[in-house]
């Protein structure tokens, strides 16, 4: 049986071998292997029946050497602190790759928000924001969404945070809605960044989107996103998954429908359209597709499904979703990916438009927006591939590399305080 999988390991094991390739000096590593600082809070929340809950809340600030602290803050039953571990520990990396002026962090709450009241949801979120005020802020620490979180959420951390300091403090949070100081193309930004990977992977094969078969795990806002941003740009859109399963159609979905029918509230296992058939969550994995968009979770892409998979390339939507002893497998079998720290970026790219935006006070238009985030993973991938040729390595040892190189050279001119 294989060894219970730990998230934050399989972060620390891919940065070793990372440090090796690369052959990067090791005395600053032992500063980027852990984080800064962990926080764990509790949060009593008085329920809807009048019983009283504490929910257990994390946040973890890995880094902040090339700027504030930045990540999400995910709601998950599973929630755990190496998990919120690991999602800020490649928070860093991903910011680093990006080259864009921000640390990395992630929060998390173990929840599961569908079993809460609107009400219950606004109050853990608020009383979550006031445990942790003290060490956010605008130029601190800025969260955002992540798994089950969304403008709401962002909302009301927003006016939780603005209400303790007196004052309107939008840069403190990203993924706002509009009208709070959010920016134009945030919601859909990590998937058009998955789509833009895609693009520039494809190419460097001589093909092109237009035709090319793409199975999506996931449905929220990463995988709805990437399936719509795909459909409009000539990909078929062969399955899709949710948390009840997935639907697989050779000729492909219509994604627009589909992700309308997900968003309205509908379960995929309840989805029925001519030519549709049900499969499983796992299935999706394997089913047959030129691409496949893992956008859901942690270590689906486990030894035995790497074995089992049809797709010639992997894009990671989701953070994590390989399992550090399938990357062999993958290499092996000539599937060619992007690892996560690339291909989701597209997020916290556009956040940062967004905390730019806030600081200046001016709003951009939607198509500066997107223009920007292409012209900002155009250059990071080219950084990537040109590294993986000169390493002779993947396409995620390259990128490890490139980031844990920004991140220790950083460590290196500053020194070690005090
Ligand atoms: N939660 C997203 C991620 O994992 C976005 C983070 C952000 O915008 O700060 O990259």
């Amino acid at each position: 049986m294989s060894r219970q999988y730990d998230p934050y390991e399989n972060v620390v094991a891919v940065m070793e071998e990372a440090m090796n390739i690369g052959g990067i000096d090791k005395r600053m590593f032992e500063i980027i292997k852990n984080p800064q600082r962990e926080t764990k809070v509790y949060l009593p929340v008085e329920m809807d029946d009048g019983s009283v809950k504490v929910f257990e809340g994390y946040r973890v600030q890995h880094s902040n050497i090339r700027g504030p602290f930045k990540g999400g803050i995910r709601y998950h039953k599973n929630v755990s602190l190496n998990e919120v571990k690991a999602l800020a520990t490649w928070m860093s990396l991903k910011c680093a790759v990006a080259n864009i002026p921000f640390g990395g962090a992630k929060g998390g709450i173990k929840v599961d928000p569908a079993a809460l009241s609107r009400r219950e949801l606004c109050a853990l979120t608020r009383r979550y924001t006031y445990a942790i005020e003290p060490i956010i802020g605008a130029d601190t620490d800025i969260p955002a969404p992540d798994v089950n979180t969304n403008a709401q959420i962002m909302t009301w951390v927003l006016d939780t945070y603005s209400q303790l300091k007196g004052k309107p403090c939008p840069g403190v949070v990203t993924g706002k809605p509009l009208e709070l100081g959010g920016s134009k193309g945030r919601p859909s930004a990590t998937g058009r960044g998955v789509v833009i990977s895609t693009k520039l992977l494809l190419a460097e094969d001589g093909k092109a989107l237009e035709g090319t078969k793409v199975a999506i795990q996931g449905c929220g806002n990463v995988g709805g996103n990437t399936a719509r941003i795909f459909g409009h740009r000539g990909a078929v859109v062969v399955a899709i998954s949710d948390v009840s399963g997935g639907i697989y159609k050779e000729t492909g979905l219509d994604a627009d429908k589909v992700t309308a029918y997900v968003e309205a509230g509908g379960l995929l296992a309840d989805y029925q359209e001519d030519g549709v058939t049900h499969i499983s969550n796992t299935d999706i994995l394997t089913c047959d597709c030129d691409v496949l968009v893992p956008a859901a979770l942690e270590n689906q892409i486990t030894k035995e499904v790497a074995e089992k998979l049809k797709c010639s390339y992997i894009v990671e939507g989701a953070n994590g979703p390989t399992a550090a002893d399938a990357d062999p497998i993958l290499a092996e079998r000539g599937i060619k990916l992007v690892p996560d720290i690339f291909a989701n970026s597209g997020g916290v790219i556009v956040s940062y438009f967004e905390w730019v935006q806030n600081i200046q006070e001016m709003t951009w238009e939607k198509p500066q927006v997107n223009e920007m985030l292409e012209t900002i993973m155009t250059k990071a991938f080219g950084e990537i591939v040109e590294e993986s040729k000169k390493s002779h390595c993947t396409l995620r040892m390259a990128a490890y590399i490139i980031a844990l190189k920004r991140l220790i050279h950083t460590e290196e001119i500053k020194g070690i305080f005090p």
